[in-house]
């Protein structure tokens, strides 16, 4: 069967070369005679897939050797676990920004271990324009969590203040798309299911002089700087998924950054374009400059519209621009993945949709 234009937020559209070398791995992984699957956590096979990693990820991010890079289990969330487990102790408090559902999870998860202080928030728009960055936080917060992209809710901070205190970024949903100062930040992570891979992996990068004192005492398995130590292996390792971000990683850096920056704000440009010249599709986020270029939020004028253009897209061998059920409308997500060809084909539906209605 023909693979379909795939517009989902996560799991997303993997390159098809991407999946071909998947493919043949989960038949043969080079000369060992085994499959990704089972090819042992510990032997110098997948030691060379951790190492080649690392430095695709300290290089295609900018960074010398101050950070840690460490691959880990449980997705997005086990993040917004390990951040305040890790850094935030008795009698601190951890700065959190709201900037929709997932930054919200992420401060509602950290108040499982510590004092959290929500210091800017976009509730009150339903999240459809950014907060303000908060000018001053005092007393000095631990350290300040924010999300670079809101996936769900379809902005994106694309000038990122100073702050005072160690930043801290959900980069779930943009990592990678575009030419980005990783040096500010304290510790950033991604789940993988976006711009990296497979979902359930999680990649963390973290300054190294962050890991001399943390929090509280943990497992081991649940500890940056046992991870980091234990060179990621502290149990069995997610082999199979972190050679698919390995190869992502030598994708991404075939195609460099630059460009990939360049094809991305094409094709959030040419839906957003579409968009606002129509009479029947509205844009959710109405401020160009908070606009996500890695998820295009937009509804139609009734709900009868909505459902016939989704049938009219899957008719047409489009999937995954159902927005999500906090939001309703459309998203379309528009990761490194995805090519421009793709857009233009959704842009072409919904300009013979409205000339039909
Ligand atoms: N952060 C962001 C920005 C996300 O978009 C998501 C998932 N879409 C998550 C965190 C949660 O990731 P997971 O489902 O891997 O826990």
């Amino acid at each position: 069967m023909e693979r379909k234009i795939n517009f989902n937020a996560g799991p997303a559209e993997i390159p098809g070369e991407v999946l071909y070398d998947v493919a043949r791995a989960t038949q043969k992984y080079k000369r060992t005679g085994l499959s990704i699957l089972e090819l042992p956590h510990r032997g110098p096979e997948f030691l060379d897939i951790l190492e080649e990693s690392k430095q695709l990820v300290r290089e295609l991010c900018g960074l010398g050797d101050d950070h840690e890079i460490v691959w880990l289990h449980g997705g997005g969330r086990m993040q917004f676990c390990m951040v305040p487990m890790n850094f935030l102790g008795d009698g601190q408090t951890a700065a959190y920004i709201d900037s929709g559902h997932w930054a919200h999870e992420a401060a509602t998860y950290a108040g499982y271990y510590g004092s959290v202080k929500v210091v800017a928030s976009s509730e009150k728009d339903n999240h459809s324009r950014l907060p303000a960055w908060p000018a001053k936080l005092s007393p000095k917060p631990v350290y300040l969590h924010f999300t670079t992209n809101n996936t769900i809710y379809g902005t994106q901070w694309h000038d990122i203040p100073a702050t005072q205190a160690p930043l801290i970024a959900d980069m779930s949903s943009d990592i990678l798309s575009a030419r980005h100062d990783y040096s500010r930040y304290a510790l950033f992570y991604a789940a993988a299911q976006k711009n990296l891979g497979a979902a359930g992996v999680a990649l963390a990068v973290i300054r190294k002089d962050l890991l001399k004192k943390t929090a509280r005492s943990l497992p081991p398995f649940l500890s940056y700087r046992e991870q980091a130590k234990e060179n990621s292996i502290v149990n069995t390792a997610n082999v199979g998924g972190i050679y698919t971000s390995l190869l992502m990683l030598r994708w991404i850096k075939e195609k460099g950054i630059e460009h990939l920056e360049t094809e991305n704000k094409r094709k959030a440009a040419t839906l957003y374009n579409a968009i606002d010249k129509s009479e029947v599709f509205q844009a959710r986020v109405t401020e160009q400059a908070h606009r996500s270029l890695m998820n295009v939020c937009f509804t139609a004028n009734s709900k009868e519209t909505e459902h016939s253009f989704l049938q009219l897209c899957e008719q047409n061998n489009i999937t995954g621009i159902k927005g999500h059920r906090l939001t309703g409308g459309f998203r379309v997500s528009l990761y490194n993945a995805i090519p421009y060809d793709s857009v233009q084909q959704l842009v072409a539906l919904m300009s013979e949709f409205e000339n039909n209605l």
